[in-house]
């Protein structure tokens, strides 16, 4: 649910560029990909691997992730649950902007809230969120934990650790799921490309557009 704006006398300005037409030129759909997951089950390396290859692909991708947000936009929040709802909340405001905009827009957060999360599909047309569960273990996280996190977590160095000391709540009906302990980064990449050909009509790997996949959107019905 959208949260009431604060302020009085707002007017939103309506352009006169409409979404189909940028979506026309953009040659997809709009849409939002939402990784989710726990930290180190893989949300960024996958997402700089589909933004690679969507580009190559011709469509237009864009990453939001974690940890440049909480460098910008979202300096001003810690990890506490408030600040965690506040951090999606933003964050999937600004992928709606992009989807809006006529982009993908591949957003790699933790964002261990249903609540929270299914907050951000509210906002998006039916059919345009796809919310991507990369579960991977939390012992195979442990393991890898490429940035040292769960190892300063276990010391008690960093409070409201999502696995550790504070909750993850996985998605119950995602678009998508990537066993990530099973699965190579290439996998789950061409995972995500395939149900993105049907939902967002990107080109398929052989340049075809895959308007003749059965279901996929046609122009005439956006
Ligand atoms: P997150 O963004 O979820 O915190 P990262 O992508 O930063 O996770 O780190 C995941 C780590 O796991 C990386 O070092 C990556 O190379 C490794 N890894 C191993 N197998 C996979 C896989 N199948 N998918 C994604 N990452 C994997």
């Amino acid at each position: 649910m959208k949260g009431k704006p604060t302020a009085d006398n707002l007017h939103p300005h309506t352009g006169k560029i409409l979404l189909h037409e940028r979506e026309r030129r953009h040659g997809h759909r709009g849409c939002v990909v939402w990784l989710t997951g726990l930290s180190a089950s893989g949300k960024s390396t996958i997402a700089t691997e589909l933004e690679r290859e969507l580009f190559r692909r011709g469509c237009q991708p864009f990453i939001l992730d974690g940890d440049s947000v909480r460098q910008g936009l979202c300096s001003d929040l810690d990890f506490s649950e408030r600040d965690r709802h506040e951090n999606i909340r933003r964050v999937g405001e600004v992928a709606r902007l992009f989807a809006d905009a006529g982009f993908i827009c591949v957003s790699a957060f933790i964002s261990p809230h249903r609540a929270d999360r299914d907050l951000v599909r509210n906002l998006m047309p039916p059919g345009t969120f796809i919310e991507v569960f990369v579960n991977a273990p939390l012992a195979v996280c442990e393991e890898r934990d490429p940035k040292g996190l769960y190892a300063k977590a276990r010391r008690h160095k960093i409070k409201d650790f999502t696995g550790i000391s504070a909750p993850y709540e996985p998605p119950l009906k995602p678009e998508i799921e990537l066993h990530t302990d099973r699965l190579t980064v290439m996998q789950a990449v061409e995972k995500i490309l395939k149900v993105l050909e049907k939902k967002c009509r990107i080109t398929s790997k052989s340049g075809k557009p895959a308007g003749k996949v059965p279901g996929a959107i046609r122009w005439a019905d956006w």
